[in-house]
C-alpha cells in the first residue's frame, strides 16, 4: 500500500465538480442561482450544443468587485456565510462556495462583472482549474459567465454526456425549475441562436405555468394555501382529471429552491387517494415558506434535498390542506374532456356518422385531393378535435353503430355451398346472387366476412382483400402523393398536446424533428422529456396525434436505424397509415366497402404489401374449377 497523502487541490476540485457538476444542466442550475442571489432583475441564459459547448449566463445582478473575482472561482469561497452559525439560516440559494470553483475546474470559464461602483468591469478567465490575471474590461453592471468545452479535460465524464437533444432537456428543465421558482426574474433561454422562452417578470408562477406546460392545465389548477405557525404552504394543485404517468410533474418549492422530498410527494399522493387511478401520479407546484433555521439545506451537494426539523408536521399540514381543499372544490366542474386523448371522450352518434362520411368522401374524393393541398377530406375532416381517439378504433367508432345487413347477406352467403354442389352447373352463371343484394353498384359489390375481409368478384376470379391492409395502402399512397409534392397540410393543434417520454425517447423525437414535420407532425421541445405535439397531419385528422406519436417513435426506436433518410420516410409513412387505418374487426358500411374498393387495385400491386404480408388474394375461375374438379 502506498502511504497516505493530501491530495493536491486540482484533484480536491475535481473530485468536487463531480459531485456538483454532472452535465451541463448542471452549470445552467449554480449560475443561474448565483444571479437570483445577486438580486438580478433580469436573466438571460444561452446554450449551444445542448450545452455541452457553451453554456452563457448573463445577468443585472450586483456583480463582483474586480479584485474579488480570483476568490469568486476558487473552491470554499463565498460571500454568502461569515460563520459556523449561519449555515443554519441559510437565506439565499447558494452558500457552499464550490460551484464557480468546480465548474471552473472541468471547463474554459470566462467570468466577467462589474458593480454598479465602477467605473468599468473586469474579466477573469480560468482554464481547467488554472486562473489567468484579472483584466479590465467593459461590460454593463451584473455578471457573466461563459463556461465552454464542459469536461474537456475529464473524458471520462464528457462520455457520460448524451446527445445535444437529451441534454437540452435537462438544461430546459433546470432552466424551468428556477424560472418557476423566480416569477419575479425576467428570464430568457436560447439554444443554438433559437429563442426557447423569453418569461417577462410577473407576479406569480401561473403564467409561467402555462408557457411551460400548457395554458388548458394552468386554467385548470386549484389554488391551495394554509399558514401552519411559520409554515406558510401555497401553490397550485391539478384537477385530478390531469395526472401523469410519473411524478416529476411534482414542484416543490422551499423559500425559494426548487427541492425534491419524498415525505411531501407521499403527502400528495395520499391527498389523492381515491381520485387517481393506480400508476398515475398528481400534478402540484407548491410553495413552502418557513424560517431558515426549521430547515437544514446542506445534506446535498446540489441541495436538491433538504432536511426538515419537523417533517411530520409538515406532511400533515400539506394532506390536510389539499383534502380540504378537495372536499369544498367540486371537482366535477373543472373536467374537460378528452385533455389525454381518451377515445370515449366526447364520442357521440352525429360525430360518428360525420367520420363515416369523411372516410367515403376521402376515399372517393382521393385522386382530387392527391395533387396538392385543398382537396378532399383535409379540409372537411381539419378541425374535428384532436383528442378523440381514432374514428376507426373499435371504441370509438364500432361501438354505436348500428349492425348492417351484412348479417343477413352472411347466411345467405353461406346457403349456397351446399345448393352449389347439388346444383354445380348454376354457379358459372354468375356470382351468388345474394351479392347484388345490396345497395351497392355492381362494379364495387363485396362481401365483408368475420369483420375482417372484403371477398369480391372480379372478371378473372374472386379476391379476397384484407380490409385494413387495403385502407392502410390507400393512407399510404395518399401521404407519400402529399409528401412527395411537399403538400403534407399540419392541423395545427389549438392547445398544443404536452406528452410526456422517456429521455431517449424525447431525445429520438426531437433528432427527428425536422423529418417528422415533412409528414405534418409538428413537435416542439418543452423541456425535460416532455414534448409538444402542436400539429398532425390534417388528411388524419380523425386520429389522435399522440397515439400518432407514439406509434412513430415505436418505429424510430425499433431495431435498427433505416440507414438513408427515404427509407426512414418510408417506415413512417406506414406508421402512420396503420396507425390511421380500419382494424380487423371493423365492422363497414356498404358505402364504406365501396369507397374502399374503388381503390382495390392498390392491393393488387404485388411490389408494396404492407409488412410484406399479403393483403389481397386471388382466386381465378380456373383454380376454382380445377379445385372443384371441374376442368
Ligand atoms: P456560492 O454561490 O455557494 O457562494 P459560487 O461558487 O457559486 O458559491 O460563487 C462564489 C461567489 O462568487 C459567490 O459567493 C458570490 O459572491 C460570487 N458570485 C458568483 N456568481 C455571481 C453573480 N452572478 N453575481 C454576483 N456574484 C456572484
Ligand atoms: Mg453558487
Amino acid at each position: 500500500m502506498p502511504p497516505i497523502r493530501r491530495l493536491p487541490q486540482s484533484l480536491i476540485n475535481k473530485i468536487a465538480a463531480g459531485e456538483v457538476v454532472e452535465r451541463p444542466a448542471s452549470v445552467v442550475k449554480e449560475l443561474m442561482e448565483n444571479a437570483v442571489d445577486a438580486g438580478a432583475t433580469r436573466i438571460d441564459v444561452a446554450v449551444a450544443g445542448g450545452g455541452t459547448e457553451m453554456v452563457r449566463v448573463v445577468d443585472n445582478g450586483c456583480g463582483i468587485p474586480a479584485d474579488e473575482l480570483p476568490l469568486a472561482v476558487a473552491s470554499h469561497a463565498t460571500n454568502k456565510l461569515a460563520e459556523a452559525d449561519d449555515l443554519f439560516r441559510v437565506s439565499t440559494l447558494g452558500f457552499r462556495g464550490e460551484a464557480l470553483a468546480s465548474i471552473a475546474e472541468v471547463s474554459r470559464l470566462t467570468l466577467r462583472s462589474r458593480t454598479a461602483e465602477s467605473q468599468s468591469g473586469a474579466q477573469l478567465e480560468v482554464v481547467g482549474g488554472q486562473a489567468g490575471e484579472v483584466v479590465p474590461c467593459g461590460c454593463p453592471v451584473g455578471t457573466t459567465v461563459e463556461v465552454q468545452n464542459l469536461f474537456f479535460n475529464t473524458p471520462v465524464r464528457r462520455k457520460f454526456l448524451r446527445s445535444t437533444q437529451t441534454e437540452f432537456g435537462h438544461v430546459g428543465e433546470a432552466f424551468t425549475r428556477i424560472a418557476l421558482a423566480a416569477p419575479q426574474v425576467h428570464v430568457t433561454l436560447r439554444h443554438n441562436d433559437r429563442e426557447v422562452f423569453e418569461l417577462a417578470a410577473c407576479d406569480g408562477p401561473l403564467e409561467r405555468i402555462a408557457r411551460f406546460f400548457g395554458r388548458e392545465l394552468a386554467e385548470g389548477l386549484i389554488w391551495v394555501e394554509s399558514a401552519e405557525g411559520p409554515v406558510r404552504l401555497s401553490g397550485y394543485v391539478a384537477h385530478p382529471a390531469h395526472s401523469r404517468s410519473h411524478n416529476r410533474m411534482q414542484y416543490f418549492f422551499l423559500n425559494g429552491r426548487c427541492i425534491r422530498d419524498r415525505a411531501l410527494q407521499h403527502a400528495l399522493g395520499e391527498a389523492y387517494r381515491g381520485l387517481l387511478m393506480t400508476g398515475r401520479y398528481p400534478i402540484a407546484l407548491l410553495t413552502l415558506e418557513m424560517p431558515p433555521e426549521l430547515v437544514d439545506v446542506n445534506v446535498h451537494p446540489t441541495k436538491l434535498e433538504v432536511r426538515f426539523q419537523d417533517s411530520g408536521r409538515l406532511y400533515s399540514q400539506l394532506l390536510a390542506t389539499l383534502r380540504g381543499k378537495f372536499l369544498t372544490t367540486d371537482l366535477t366542474v373543472h373536467v374537460r374532456p378528452a385533455a389525454e386523448g381518451d377515445p370515449s371522450g366526447g364520442h357521440d352518434q352525429t360525430r360518428a356518422a360525420q367520420l363515416r362520411q369523411e372516410l367515403v368522401d376521402w376515399a372517393k374524393g382521393k385522386v382530387a385531393s392527391w395533387g396538392g393541398p385543398g382537396g378532399g377530406a383535409a379540409e372537411s375532416a381539419a378541425g374535428a378535435a384532436f383528442g378523440a381517439g381514432s374514428p376507426f378504433d373499435e371504441e370509438g367508432f364500432g361501438e354505436g353503430r348500428r349492425p348492417l345487413e351484412l348479417t343477413q347477406l352472411d347466411r345467405a352467403w353461406r346457403a349456397p355451398e351446399g345448393a352449389l354442389a347439388e346444383r354445380p352447373d348454376q354457379s358459372s352463371a354468375g356470382p351468388p346472387a345474394v351479392v347484388s343484394a345490396t345497395s351497392v353498384d355492381r362494379s364495387a359489390r363485396a362481401l365483408q366476412v368475420h369483420n375482417r375481409y372484403l371477398v369480391t368478384e372480379t372478371a378473372e376470379g374472386v379476391t379476397i382483400i384484407d380490409q385494413h391492409a387495403l385502407h392502410e395502402r390507400i393512407l399510404y399512397e395518399q401521404l407519400r402523393a402529399r409528401v412527395a409534392s411537399g403538400a403534407v397540410e399540419a392541423q395545427s393543434l389549438l392547445v398544443p398536446e404536452p406528452v410526456d417520454l422517456s429521455p431517449s425517447e424525447a431525445a429520438t423525437v426531437l433528432e427527428h424533428r425536422e423529418l417528422l414535420g415533412q409528414l405534418g407532425m409538428k413537435i416542439e421541445p418543452f423541456g425535460g422529456d416532455t414534448v409538444l405535439v402542436a400539429g398532425y397531419p390534417a388528411m388524419l385528422a380523425n386520429i389522435s396525434p399522440v397515439e400518432l406519436l407514439h406509434e412513430v417513435l415505436e418505429r424510430l426506436l425499433s431495431g435498427g436505424r433505416a440507414p438513408d433518410r427515404g427509407d426512414l420516410l418510408d417506415e413512417l409513412l406506414h406508421a402512420i397509415a396503420c396507425k390511421a387505418a380500419i382494424k380487423a374487426g371493423d365492422r363497414l358500411t356498404p358505402e364504406e366497402i365501396a369507397a374502399l374498393l374503388e381503390q382495390r387495385h392498390l392491393v393488387d400491386d404485388p411490389h408494396h404489401c404492407p409488412h410484406g404480408r399479403p393483403a389481397a388474394l386471388v382466386f381465378t375461375r380456373e383454380e376454382l374449377d380445377r379445385r372443384f374438379k371441374r376442368g
